[in-house]
């Protein structure tokens, strides 16, 4: 609906027409039922290749039992912040749960895997600090730089070196941050977790990362990227998530009991919002016992993944450095990536394309997120669908 002439919302419409205009404007689909390898958007049925449920367990009925369980006993709503009321004993059960997993003397769950980010910055850095990011960074990272009103220096993708001479330059800060995510969200790429701690060690910079895709899927007990490159004890700030390979809900931060209870002190987002319901706790403990029952959810995974990508890149798709289940299929320009979609979506496959901001110009992709859910003859179906570039 266009506003009348005159109205203070004009500007708004221009905007949203100038969107449509570049192929930039984004609308909501409706999903049916579960959320699974195949799903409902807007009346289709589809093969999905867009979730983050990576190990296929956001329907697993283990956690809608414990859900169950859980609503029996304490309800729904969690009613207040988790410094007021709203911290419950499964709360508190998860958090120590995932400190033992993640091998961590302590660990913090908050609402989302943005408040995580966001409010673990903001506490760790403000004004006449400084905070080094990837210039390819999950938004919820630079957004809480940008919160946290340190300066913010933007660092090459995954150029360590530049990061070491950016931090050689940098004398008039107090604090120092180094932030990454591990496993890029859009790229399926990796970070130098060792090169970025020998450089963070060096000039005595606190190095914090995001594993929110790895979570699950990396590391010989799914702990992440970290786990995987040996350098967990050697990064002090651990985000995870619970939203993505565990299909639950919310993130949460790992390290030394200090760091958990300043967050506690500091963080804003976590203070500030309702805690999650309890019973997204408990579904949150099943998951968790499941990534540590089940590894051959994550090695089978991956081995998929591998497996894609070298079809792809045989068919002469460009995958880009993906070495993930994250394989984005880079096209270029917006408008290509979504006539490629569309063109999938008429052949009951959903790979959502990808446009800036969330990607620079020029790399618009299809993101296809490969799930253990997935079996052989969906993944077949995605190749032939897709075909050769034309
Ligand atoms: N970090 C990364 C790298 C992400 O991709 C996302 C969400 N897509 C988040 C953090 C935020 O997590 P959540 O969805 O739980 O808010």
């Amino acid at each position: 609906m266009n506003h009348p002439p005159n109205h203070s919302l004009n500007w708004i419409d221009s905007e949203l027409a100038g969107l449509e205009r570049n192929g930039l404007r984004r609308q909501l689909a409706d999903r049916m039922g579960a959320q699974a390898a195949i799903v409902q958007l807007n009346g289709h049925q589809l093969i999905n290749f867009s979730t983050n449920d990576y190990l296929g367990l956001a329907s697993d009925p283990r956690l809608t039992q414990a859900v169950r369980t859980v609503l029996d006993q304490q309800g729904w709503g969690a009613g207040a912040s988790p410094l007021i009321s709203g911290h419950s004993d499964l709360h508190r059960q998860l958090e120590q749960k995932l400190a033992e997993f993640e091998h961590a003397e302590a660990a913090l769950v908050f609402p989302s895997g943005f408040a995580a980010n966001a409010g673990t910055i903001a506490a760790l850095v403000g004004p006449g600090d400084v905070v080094f990011t990837d210039r390819k960074n999950h938004a919820s990272l630079l957004d809480g730089c940008r919160l946290s009103r340190a300066d913010v220096k933007v660092y090459p993708h995954n150029d360590w070196q530049r990061l070491d001479q950016l931090l050689e330059r940098d004398s008039d800060h107090a604090r120092r941050l180094v932030v990454t995510d591990s496993l890029f969200s859009m790229d399926g790429d990796t970070a130098p977790l060792v090169q970025l701690a020998e450089v963070a060690e060096r000039h005595q910079a606190m190095l914090m990362i995001d594993e929110a895709h790895a979570t699950g899927v990396f590391g010989p007990s799914g702990r992440g990227l970290a786990e995987l490159q040996e350098v967990e004890a050697r990064i002090p700030i651990r985000v995870g998530t619970l939203s993505k390979a565990f299909g639950s809900h919310g993130g949460y931060v790992v390290g030394d009991q200090s760091l958990i209870d300043w967050l506690v002190n500091r963080a804003r987002p976590y203070i500030f919002s309702t805690a999650a319901p309890a019973a997204v706790a408990a579904a949150s403990i099943a998951a968790l016992n499941i990534v540590v029952q089940e590894p051959q959810r994550r090695t089978a995974l991956l081995e998929r993944a591998a497996e894609l990508r070298r079809r792809l890149t045989n068919a002469g798709w460009n995958v880009g450095h993906s070495a993930s289940q994250i394989i984005p299929v880079i096209v270029g320009q917006a408008e290509t990536a979504l006539r490629l979609s569309a063109a999938l979506k008429q052949k009951g496959i959903f790979a959502p394309a990808i446009r800036p901001p969330t990607v620079p110009k020029n790399e618009a992709c299809l993101r296809i997120s490969l799930s253990y859910s997935h079996t052989q003859q969906m993944i077949d179906q995605l190749i032939n669908a897709l075909g050769t570039p034309t």
